[in-house]
């Protein structure tokens, strides 16, 4: 595997590849790789001839009183992990690489960032819209592949791309979970053992709501009621949301259907986390 740290090698190397005519998948990231990141590159392996994956904490689209500065980090680790799923490329540019100081473009979705993780975190969704539209021009992929667990993320991302034109197959990967089913997430190294206890709550929620679901209840609010009296049980946690929405328009639901997402997001200690899943089916990884 080789390392590239600047965007003009690493256009280099994809012209090259497109000349040679085979394809190349992207896995972008902010590292701190867990299994679900392993996933999603052995996913873009095998779709695709040369796999790149890009390692870039984005400064863009953290808020202000957010965690930018002390996101966990260890590209050593990161870059060992990655070497050993036959990836081709880490492209691991530095913040100025990336964002010269004085860029001043941005790449805006409406519409469907106003809602759920959208409404709590203002320009969170354009910067990680921004850093994808540079990505996809630097790296070139005809595929990318993003985590359903970023549920949201992964609707705005394939509806900038459907809106621009983009030429880029926007591949979704069902959530990666810890065997006791909370979802893997660089951010669960914030949790003490207690919090991390705490945490379980929105895995027994998806639980509690694929069988309410199941067994025929359709009111979105008596399901919303019923989970958030499961979820503040947890002295830890408190609610950012708990949504009924379609899967397509992000649109809050009233009646339950088979295009409906359940949507949550958490706070247990100081640690934001969230969570989803597909009534309708059982899309997990
Ligand atoms: P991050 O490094 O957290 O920005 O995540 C990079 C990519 O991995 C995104 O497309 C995420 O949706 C995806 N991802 C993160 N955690 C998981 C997980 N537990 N299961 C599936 N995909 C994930």
């Amino acid at each position: 595997m080789q390392i590239i740290r600047r965007s003009a090698d690493m256009t280099h190397w994809a012209r090259g590849v497109i000349a040679s005519g085979k394809s190349i998948g992207l896995v972008p990231t902010m590292g701190y790789f867990h299994e679900g990141h392993l996933r999603l590159m052995r996913h873009a392996v095998s779709l695709a001839d040369h796999v790149v994956v890009s390692l870039f904490v984005n400064s863009l689209q953290f808020g202000p009183r957010e965690d930018f500065s002390r996101y966990p980090r260890d590209f050593d680790r990161d870059s060992r992990m990655a070497a050993r799923e036959n990836v081709d490329i880490l492209f691991a540019p530095a913040p100025e690489e990336m964002y010269l100081p004085d860029f001043n473009a941005r790449v805006r979705v409406d519409g469907l960032t106003d809602t759920l993780c959208g409404k709590q975190r203002p320009g969170h969704f354009e910067g990680v819209t921004t850093v994808v539209a540079k990505l996809f021009n630097i790296v070139k992929p005809h595929y990318a592949v993003f985590g359903q667990k970023d549920f949201q993320q992964l609707s705005v991302i394939r509806k900038m791309v459907r809106d621009l034109n983009w030429d880029v197959e926007i591949v979704g990967h069902p959530i990666v979970r810890e065997e006791d089913g909370l979802a893997m997430s660089s951010r669960n190294t914030y949790l003490s053992a207690k919090e991390r206890a705490d945490a379980l709550c929105l895995y027994k929620a998806i639980e509690y709501a694929k069988a309410r679901f199941a067994a025929g209840l359709t009111s979105a609010k008596l399901l919303k009621d019923e989970l958030r009296d499961i979820i503040s049980g947890n002295l830890r946690v408190s609610i950012d949301y708990i949504s009924v929405v379609d899967k397509d328009t992000l649109a809050d639901k009233e009646v339950m259907d088979m295009n409906s997402v359940l949507a949550l997001a958490v706070r247990v200690g100081g640690t934001r986390l969230i969570d989803n899943c597909f009534l309708g089916n059982t899309l997990e990884a």
